[in-house]
Order: C-alpha cells, then sequence, then structure tokens
C-alpha cells in the first residue's frame, strides 16, 4: 500500500466546541505522522480556492463563511490545519472522519459524534480530510509553504511511541 500524505482542518465549529483533542486522539488511533500543523485565519480567497468543486452549489456562499467562520466570530474564525502522512492514510482517515452527511456518518466516527445541520442546511462537520491523492496534493500545496513542512518520512508503516 502506498505512502500518503493529506490535509485535515479542524473547522471553526470543531475549534469552538472545544474539540481538537478529541479530533486529534481519534486520528491517532491511524498511527500517522504530524509532518505540517498550524492556525489559520482562512481569507475568502483560500476558501473558495478551497472548495471550488463546489462553486456552483446554491450553499457555496454559506460554505465559504462556515470554513471562515464568519458565523462564530472572534475567537473562534479561524481554523487548525495538519498535513499527515502514513500507509493508505487517506482511505483511513476518511474512515475515522466519518462521511460528509454528519446524520449519515458512523455515530463513533468524528463527524458522526460531532456534527450537524444547521438550518440553512449547510453540514456543519467539524473537519475536512482531503478525499483522494490529486486533491491532497492541491490541498497540502494551497494551505502549506513546502518550507512548513517537516522532510517527509518513509516508511511511516508503524510509528512505536517511547518515553526514552
Ligand atoms: N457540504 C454541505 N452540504 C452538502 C455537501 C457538502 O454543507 O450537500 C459541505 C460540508 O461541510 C462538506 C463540504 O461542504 O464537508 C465539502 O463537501 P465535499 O462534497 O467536498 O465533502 P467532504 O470531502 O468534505 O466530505
Amino acid at each position: 500500500m502506498a505512502i500518503e500524505q493529506l490535509l485535515i482542518l479542524i473547522k471553526p465549529d470543531g475549534v469552538k466546541k472545544s474539540l481538537t483533542g478529541n479530533i486529534l486522539t481519534k486520528l491517532s488511533e491511524a498511527r500517522m505522522v504530524i509532518i505540517g500543523a498550524k492556525a489559520v485565519k482562512v481569507s475568502k480567497e483560500l476558501a473558495e480556492q478551497h472548495y471550488y468543486h463546489l462553486k456552483d452549489k446554491p450553499f457555496f456562499g454559506e460554505l465559504v463563511d462556515y470554513i471562515q467562520g464568519k458565523v462564530y466570530g472572534e475567537p473562534w474564525d479561524r481554523v487548525l490545519a495538519f498535513v499527515y502522512q502514513g500507509e493508505d492514510a487517506i482511505a483511513r482517515m476518511r474512515k475515522i472522519a466519518g462521511a460528509t452527511n454528519p446524520e449519515e456518518a458512523d455515530p463513533i466516527s468524528i463527524r458522526g459524534a460531532y456534527g450537524r445541520i444547521t438550518t440553512k442546511g449547510v453540514y456543519e462537520n467539524v473537519v475536512h480530510c482531503s478525499s483522494d491523492p490529486k486533491e491532497a496534493e492541491r490541498e497540502i500545496k494551497l494551505w502549506f509553504k513546502p518550507e512548513e513542512i517537516v522532510n517527509k518520512i518513509y516508511p511511516t508503516k508503524e510509528v512505536t511511541v517511547t518515553n526514552k
């Protein structure tokens, strides 16, 4: 199986609900390595580029506001961005994240446990998780400068943590 990188975002609703610790704990079950991490105040341009594939959807404007955290305002108007790396990382992280619609997501997935649908019909699903290798590459380049990524480590089949 291939070693992959992907972008994970803890969206503003995840930040506001203090879910960062819970989300990172759930993701850590996949035993991947984090090779990039930062907090980002999302510009309209970045939001529109990130969700370019949904630009014709009726909810696009609300989606852009959502990822910018506009509905929450200070100090929740930010996302936490991560690049993870590991074997078969995209499929495995998508499974932990859960289905796009939080009401259809497995209840023990992140989105199933913590997501909701707003009165305007937007899926506030607390995390973004790249969906395939091509999208992951595009998204990592969009969100991170090359120097913000720690040297990629191969292989990362198992990450052993010791206290020594
Ligand atoms: N979204 C929504 N309603 C929809 C489809 C998508 O509100 O009918 C939102 C939701 O927050 C989702 C994001 O738009 O995470 C991006 O949608 P995509 O289809 O790319 O799904 P994802 O890759 O995030 O699972």
